[in-house]
């Protein structure tokens, strides 16, 4: 804006503008008081004067030099050779002819081609102002033009101000909670915020208060996003999918809702990291600075990634609820690293993972009951329930000196075939400022050189810390007795081991041994 004003204080104005922004941040508004400041008959001027003729017709739309068109509906070649025949005529009333062209993107490729002879050789009595909400797809020829001006989302606070004034000069009397509420559900359009105090207006008797507001604004009630952070706070699995199962019922979009929280983080983060930062008539103001205190700020910055990285990937989810849950676990699997790099698996954290994954599995269950009652003598495990969490918490307890229970996570990311190979024959290292160092068992070496497997495993692993991540791989030199690969041999041999005792102690065989001379294979023997 004062690069703008600049241009007009000093008159050093160019012939064609481009203004970019979301969808509602102003551009054409600010694109008509351009135009204002060209034309107003006090002179080109920064600040129009806004009661002269020329203002006022702008205001009203009945300027004769001010030609809109939008080109979201006229695409069309046609539209545009018409448009611009006229640019060639001197202004009737004011010092330029303008021409707004809101959604300046949508121009067909002909018409961009007219437009563009125009702006090679423009006549100097005219002005371009273009707006987009997408300059990528305008082509670079008409761009190269253009003075480009970004225009940002207006921030909550600003918009609130100027619903208070607003509301004001209307003589309306408000509560501040309620405009806090409009300004945040605009997210940053101040066209969307006006239409929602329109709204509110209308659905008042007296005042614009915060009860109405709230039940205006109902859907945007955000009373489930403070039980995710409470189950997440409680480390409470079955918690976090019974809101996520509750959000179903009530239609609730899963991707909005990811952003919500996102949003929600951050205002948790603000008040962590600045607690002046809440507004002093913060609706939710005791659960905010509650839910401040209770999470750490490395927490809060970690959900927060989280949720924005889950929230791009959520269309490559199988389903929306699959993306959102499986977003929500990841938050429960992860807790910061007290060193700043990285991110922990925690046995403690996976726990409520696992334990619904015992819940999810109910074939296997089945299955595991049905076969024991066929055949009781191998039944080596009955005392194990199966997919037990304290599986991972053992192994977890022999290597995670890094903080990071490498086999525990092998278990968590997506990678297959030679991947997923490479990773199940090595041992963690170190990782620090991004770089994971793995050592490879030299039995393997010959997965060494093999570059697809390697980027592979880089991409699941930046995909499932949600940071970059740098992969290198070394021959190990040390123990290999830990890899994923050994840690599961070693406990399947030790299941062979019970499966084989079990089987010994029972006392059919022992009796068959004893009556019949008969003899075990014990090489037979497969535990289930
Ligand atoms: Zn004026």
């Amino acid at each position: 804006m004062r690069a703008l004003s600049n241009a007009l204080t000093q008159n050093r104005l160019h012939h064609a503008y481009l203004f970019t922004g979301t969808r509602g941040v102003g551009k054409t508004t600010i694109a008509r008081i351009f135009a204002k400041s060209l034309n107003c008959v006090m002179g080109i001027t920064a600040e129009p004067c806004g009661t002269c003729s020329v203002c006022m017709e702008i205001d009203t739309g009945r300027f004769v030099d001010l030609i809109e068109l939008d080109a979201a509906s006229n695409t069309q070649v046609d539209n545009m050779r018409e448009l611009l025949e006229g640019a060639l005529y001197l202004p009737t009333s004011g010092r330029f002819k303008v021409y707004i062209i809101d959604e300046v993107h949508m121009l067909s490729k002909a018409a961009f081609n007219a437009m563009l002879k125009t702006l090679e050789e423009p006549p100097a009595h005219v002005k371009f102002i273009l707006a987009t909400t997408d300059p990528q797809k305008i082509p670079v020829t008409v761009l190269s033009r253009c003075l480009q001006f970004n225009l940002k989302q207006l921030p909550a606070p600003m918009i609130l101000t100027h619903l208070q004034y607003v509301l004001g000069q209307e003589n309306i009397p408000f509560q501040s909670a309620a405009c806090a509420l409009i300004a945040r559900a605009a997210q940053g359009s101040m066209r969307d915020a006006l239409s929602l105090l329109d709204q509110a207006i209308a659905y008042s008797d007296s005042q614009v208060d915060e009860e109405t507001v709230r039940n205006m604004l109902g859907a945007i009630d955000q009373q489930y996003l403070y039980d995710l952070l409470r189950a997440l706070l409680a480390r409470d699995g079955v918690g976090l999918l019974a809101v996520a199962d509750n959000m179903t019922s009530r239609s609730l979009p899963f991707d909005v809702a990811l952003q919500d929280f996102a949003t929600l983080l951050h205002r948790i983060a603000l008040i962590q990291t600045i607690p002046a930062a809440m507004a002093e008539d913060e609706t939710e103001r005791e659960t905010l600075q509650d839910l401040a205190q209770r999470f750490s700020a490395e927490e809060i910055q970690l959900y927060y990634q989280i949720a924005i990285h889950g929230r791009n990937e959520i269309e490559l989810a199988p389903d929306e609820y699959a993306g959102f849950t499986m977003t929500l676990l990841r938050m429960l699997a992860f807790m910061p690293a007290t060193t700043g790099v990285g991110a922990v698996v925690s046995p403690a954290h996976l726990a409520p993972v696992a334990a619904h994954g015992v819940a999810l599995n109910k074939p296997q269950a089945q299955q595991l009951e049905q076969a024991k009652q066929a055949n009781r003598l191998l039944d080596p495990i009955k005392s194990q329930p199966i997919n037990s969490s304290n599986v991972s918490v053992d192994v977890s307890a022999e290597h995670s000196a890094l903080g990071i229970d490498w086999s525990a996570l092998l278990g968590q990311i997506n990678v297959q075939g030679m991947a997923r190979e490479l990773a199940r024959h090595c041992t963690m290292q170190s990782f620090v400022g991004g770089k994971l160092s793995l050592n490879l068992s030299p039995q393997h070496k010959h997965l060494l050189t093999n570059k697809a497997a390697h980027e592979k495993l880089q991409i699941a692993l930046t995909e499932y810390l949600v940071q970059p991540v740098r992969l290198q791989v070394a021959l190990s030199k040390g123990n290999d007795a830990i890899t994923p690969a050994a840690v599961e041999k070693n406990r399947q041999d030790m299941r062979q081991q019970q499966a084989v005792e079990s089987i010994m102690q029972d006392t059919f065989v022992l009796d068959a041994q004893a009556l019949l001379g008969a003899q075990v294979l014990t090489e037979s023997l497969k535990p289930l």
